[in-house]
C-alpha cells in the first residue's frame, strides 16, 4: 500500500511538473519570439525613418542585423551580409508583399542565400524601395539550450525532492492504518478521514464476536447432548479422522480416550467396525451388530454427503446388550413352548387314533380317554401358565393392587391343597406370628403360594410335611415354603427360576408340572418388589423365602 501511494502521489507530481515546465517554455518562447517581432518592427521603423531623412542605413545599423534594400522592381539594391549583385529578384518575398500591401510585413524562414533561419521585417521607404532588416532565429535557440543545464539541475532536485515528500506522505497515510489494533479499533489514533474505516472495522469486529459466541454456544450445547447420551456418536472425516466423539463412544467398545484428530480405529478395530465405517465413507449406510465379552453393541454408520460427493461419516453406536438378550429369551421360550405343547398334543392325538379305529376293549378305552384327559388338564396348566408368564413378561400391570394377608392367602392355600398332599401322603400345616399385610394382588399372590406349596408337595417322600409361614421382620413380610422333600443340587440352585428348567424332567411331567412355577413366582416377586431366596439341600428339603416390603 506503501508503495502505491508513493508511486500515485510521485507519478502525479512529476507529471504535474513536467506539463508545468513544457508549458512555461512554450509561453517563454512565444513571447520571446514576439518580442523579437516587436523589436525588428521597432528598428525598421528607427531605420526607415533614418533612410528616409538621407542617413546612411551601414551606419545606423545595429552589429548582427542584415539589412536589405529592394528596388520597386523587386531588384536587391544593397544587402549588408550578401553579395546583392548576385540575388534573385526578391518581389515575390512574403514580408515584401505585405509591406507592398500594407506597409509593413514580416516573416520567419530559412534564408535562400544564407542558408539559415532569419526573422524579416520589411517596410516601404518614402522613395519606393522597400527596407528590410533581418535578426538570426537561431538566437532564442542557443538561448534556450543555455537554461537547459540550470533546469536540467533545478528539475533534478525537485525530482528528488519530490521522491522524498511522495515517500513522506506515503507514510503518513498508511502508518496509522497500519498502526490500527483490530481489537480496539476505537482508541486508535487517525486523521479523520479514517473514522469510517475504524467505524466499519468496530462494525464487524462486534458481528465476528456475535458469531463466535453463537457458535460456542451451539458447540457446548452439542456437547452437553452427546457427553450425557448413553449412545456413542462420533463424527468423521474422509480419512477416517475423528472430528467429533462423545464419552459413550470410547467406554462402550472399553477402548481408551479417544479425541479429535485420532483414527477412528482407535476405538475399535473388529473388522465389522472396519467394514461398516469403510460403507459409510463409500456411500453406503451400514447397520451392523458387534458382539464383545461383555456387550452387544449395534453400529449405524451413515455418510456425510455434501455435494453429492461423501465428506465423512457419522457413527452412532448403541448398547443393545439386555435388548439381545430379551430377544435370545424370547425365541428360547418360543422354542420351549411349541416342544412342550407337542408332548401332550402327540399322546392325545394317538390315544385318540386308536378310539377312532374302535375294536378295543371298554377298559382300555377307560384307560385311553383317562390318559387323554390327563394330557388335556396338563395342557390347560401349560397354557394358563404361558398367559400368565407372557403378561407378566411384558410388565401387564392390570392386576389390582390392595392390602392382602399373605397369612390368610397361605391358609386358604394349605387347605385347598390338602387333599392333593394326601395323595402324596406329605402332611401340609400353616405358621403364621403376624397377619403379614402387604400392598398386593390377591390372585398373583395365591398364584405364588400355590406354585411353591404344590412343589413342596410334589418333590416330596412319602410321609414328609411342607410348611408354609408367615412372619414380620421390621419392616419386612417374610412368607416362606418348606419342605422335607428330595431337595436341589447345587449346580440347579439358580436356575431352577428359569422358564421350562427342570432338575428332573420325568418327576416333573409325571406329577403335572409345567417348568413355569418358579418362574411365575419370581416374575410375581419382582412385580410386588420382593426379593426370593432359596435354600436347599439334597436328600433333606427346600426351603424358599419372599421377603415383601410391609405396609
Ligand atoms: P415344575 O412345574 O416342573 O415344578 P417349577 O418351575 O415349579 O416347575 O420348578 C422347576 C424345577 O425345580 C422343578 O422341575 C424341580 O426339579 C425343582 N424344584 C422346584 N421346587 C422344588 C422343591 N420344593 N424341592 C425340590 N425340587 C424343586
Amino acid at each position: 500500500m506503501n508503495k502505491k501511494i508513493f508511486e500515485t502521489v510521485f507519478l502525479s507530481i512529476l507529471l504535474t511538473l513536467i506539463l508545468v515546465l513544457g508549458a512555461s517554455i512554450t509561453v517563454f518562447y512565444n513571447t520571446y519570439e514576439n518580442r523579437i517581432s516587436d523589436d525588428l518592427m521597432a528598428e525598421l521603423r528607427f531605420l526607415a525613418a533614418a533612410a528616409d531623412g538621407g542617413a546612411d542605413i551601414s551606419a545606423v545599423t545595429a552589429p548582427g542585423r542584415r539589412v536589405t534594400l529592394i528596388g520597386q522592381d523587386g531588384t536587391v539594391i544593397f544587402d549588408s551580409q550578401a553579395d546583392y549583385g548576385s540575388m534573385e529578384n526578391h518581389l515575390e518575398r512574403p514580408e515584401v508583399i505585405d509591406a507592398i500591401q500594407h506597409g509593413y510585413g514580416s516573416d520567419k524562414r530559412e534564408s535562400d542565400t544564407l542558408l539559415r533561419n532569419l526573422h524579416y521585417a520589411a517596410t516601404v521607404l518614402s522613395d519606393g524601395t522597400i527596407l528590410r532588416i533581418a535578426v538570426p532565429a537561431d538566437t532564442l535557440f542557443s538561448f534556450m539550450m543555455e537554461m537547459l543545464l540550470p533546469l536540467a539541475v533545478i528539475l533534478l532536485a525537485l525530482i528528488f525532492f519530490f521522491a522524498w515528500y511522495s515517500m513522506k506522505a506515503a507514510k503518513r497515510i498508511t502508518d496509522p492504518i497500519n498502526s490500527i489494533d483490530l481489537e480496539h479499533p476505537d482508541s486508535a489514533d487517525g486523521y479523520e478521514e479514517l473514522s469510517p474505516l475504524l467505524f466499519r472495522i468496530a462494525k464487524q469486529q462486534a458481528t465476528i464476536r456475535e458469531q463466535i459466541e453463537a457458535a460456542e454456544h451451539r458447540s457446548r450445547e452439542f456437547s452437553i447432548i452427546t457427553d450425557n447420551m448413553s449412545e456413542g456418536i462420533a463424527v468423521i472425516d474422509r480419512e477416517m479422522r475423528l472430528l467429533s466423539i462423545n464419552r459413550s463412544a470410547y467406554m462402550l467398545f472399553d477402548a481408551e480416550e479417544a479425541v479429535a484428530g485420532d483414527s477412528v480405529l482407535a476405538i475399535s478395530r473388529s473388522d465389522i467396525f472396519t467394514e461398516a465405517i469403510a460403507s459409510a465413507l463409500s456411500g453406503k449406510r451400514a447397520d451392523s451388530v458387534i458382539e464383545n465379552r461383555t456387550r452387544t453393541l449395534q453400529i449405524i454408520a451413515s455418510p456425510v454427503m455434501e455435494h453429492s460427493s461423501v465428506t465423512g461419516a457419522v457413527i452412532i453406536i448403541m448398547d443393545i446388550t439386555e435388548k439381545a438378550e430379551r430377544e435370545r429369551l424370547r425365541r428360547e421360550f418360543t422354542a420351549n413352548v411349541s416342544h412342550e405343547l407337542k408332548t401332550p398334543l402327540t399322546s392325545i392325538s394317538g390315544f385318540a387314533e386308536l378310539l377312532k379305529n374302535g375294536g378295543i376293549p371298554e377298559e382300555t378305552s377307560r384307560d385311553f380317554g383317562r390318559e387323554i384327559y390327563d394330557e388335556s388338564q396338563r395342557l390347560i396348566a401349560l397354557v394358563h401358565d404361558i398367559i400368565r408368564i407372557s403378561k407378566l413378561d411384558e410388565g401387564d400391570s392390570s392386576e389390582s393392587m390392595e392390602r392382602v394377608s399373605l397369612a390368610e392367602i397361605g391358609s386358604e392355600a394349605v387347605s385347598r391343597l390338602r387333599k392333593r398332599a394326601e395323595s402324596f401322603a406329605v402332611k401340609l400345616s400353616m405358621e403364621s406370628s403376624d397377619p403379614g399385610i402387604v400392598m398386593g394382588s390377591p390372585t398373583l399372590l395365591d398364584e405364588m403360594v400355590a406354585n411353591l406349596l404344590d412343589n413342596a408337595i410334589k418333590y416330596n417322600r412319602r410321609g414328609g410335611t411342607a410348611v408354609v409361614s408367615v412372619s414380620k421382620d421390621d419392616d419386612r413380610v417374610i412368607l416362606s415354603v418348606r419342605d422335607t422333600g428330595i431337595g436341589i443340587p447345587d449346580e440347579d440352585k439358580d436356575r431352577v427360576f428359569e422358564r421350562f428348567y427342570r432338575v428332573d424332567k420325568s418327576r416333573s411331567r409325571a406329577s403335572g408340572g409345567t417348568g413355569l412355577g418358579l418362574s411365575i413366582v419370581r416374575h410375581g416377586a419382582a412385580y410386588h418388589h420382593a426379593s426370593i431366596s432359596l435354600r436347599s439341600k439334597l436328600g433333606e428339603g427346600t426351603e424358599i423365602t419372599i421377603s415383601f416390603p410391609a405396609v
